[in-house]
């Protein structure tokens, strides 16, 4: 506990009257009890001094912007702790979704090219990327199912251990259960979408194991009464990770 405190404590924590200013329109943060939020602060002003925040094109984003997006960053680690932050440094800001350029090669050797028009994306040793205007509209919407930022730190958990997958790194014995109880799950709702069912989690979730575990962590700090609902075992597993939902 106490090298948890020390560890914590190194870097100088950010101007409390902004700190207060800047989560005051976070509303997945201002739900937070007091204990979580001193830690959350602790969090944000290691991410403020460790990562550079780079805004793209004519987006401007001034202090308060940047702890915001600090915050909603760090919110996912309450519980993980600073070494969540590891294995990255730069935060980059588009102003709105942004596109990417994607190649395959297929099996039969032909080159296949498209654009793929992006809200949020973290590459597994580089950055994470963000477009703001869909993080405001996460802050004007947080009951929806959808928080982009948490969706892509999600991402940067999982490939803490060298295999984006859908598991985190965590103790063996939970890391054994969390892959049984996702991996049933992800199965039970990939086959749901694949027969055209109708879901209530958004069905990019079966994508794959690894946005499934981003998607459900998005609903987890959204509408986590509704991934309750639908998966209650990857529900627990998360509300262990994370912590209690703000919105529980
Ligand atoms: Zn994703």
């Amino acid at each position: 506990m106490r090298d948890w405190f020390r560890r914590l404590r190194r870097p100088p924590l950010l101007d409390e009257a902004l700190w207060r200013r800047a989560i005051a329109s976070v509303p997945f943060v201002s739900a937070l009890d007091a204990a979580r939020l001193a830690r959350l602060h602790a969090l944000a002003s290691r991410f403020i001094r460790d990562k550079a925040i780079t805004p793209i094109g004519d987006l401007h984003l001034d202090e308060v912007q940047r702890v915001q997006l600090a915050a909603l960053c760090c919110l996912p680690l309450v519980e993980f702790g600073e070494e969540g932050l590891h294995g990255w440094s730069q935060l980059l800001v588009y102003p709105n979704a942004f596109r990417v350029n994607r190649t395959h090669i297929d099996a039969a050797g032909v080159l296949h090219q498209w654009d793929d028009e992006l809200i949020g994306e973290a590459w597994e040793t580089g950055p994470v990327i963000l477009s703001w205007a869909d993080v405001q509209e996460d802050f004007a919407s947080p009951h929806d199912g959808f928080c982009v930022a948490v969706h892509e730190m999600a991402h940067k958990l999982d490939v803490l251990d060298g295999a984006l997958d859908g598991t985190p790194p965590l103790p063996r014995a939970w890391q054994r259960q969390w892959a049984d109880d996702f991996q049933r799950a992800f199965d039970d709702f990939a086959e749901r979408v694949d027969r055209g069912r109708r879901t209530e989690i958004d069905p990019y979730a079966a994508e794959a194991p690894e946005e499934f575990f981003a998607v459900c962590t998005e609903y987890h700090f959204s509408a986590p009464a509704l991934l309750r609902r639908s998966f209650p075992e990857v529900a627990a597993h998360l509300a262990k990770l994370y912590g209690p939902s703000p919105f529980a």
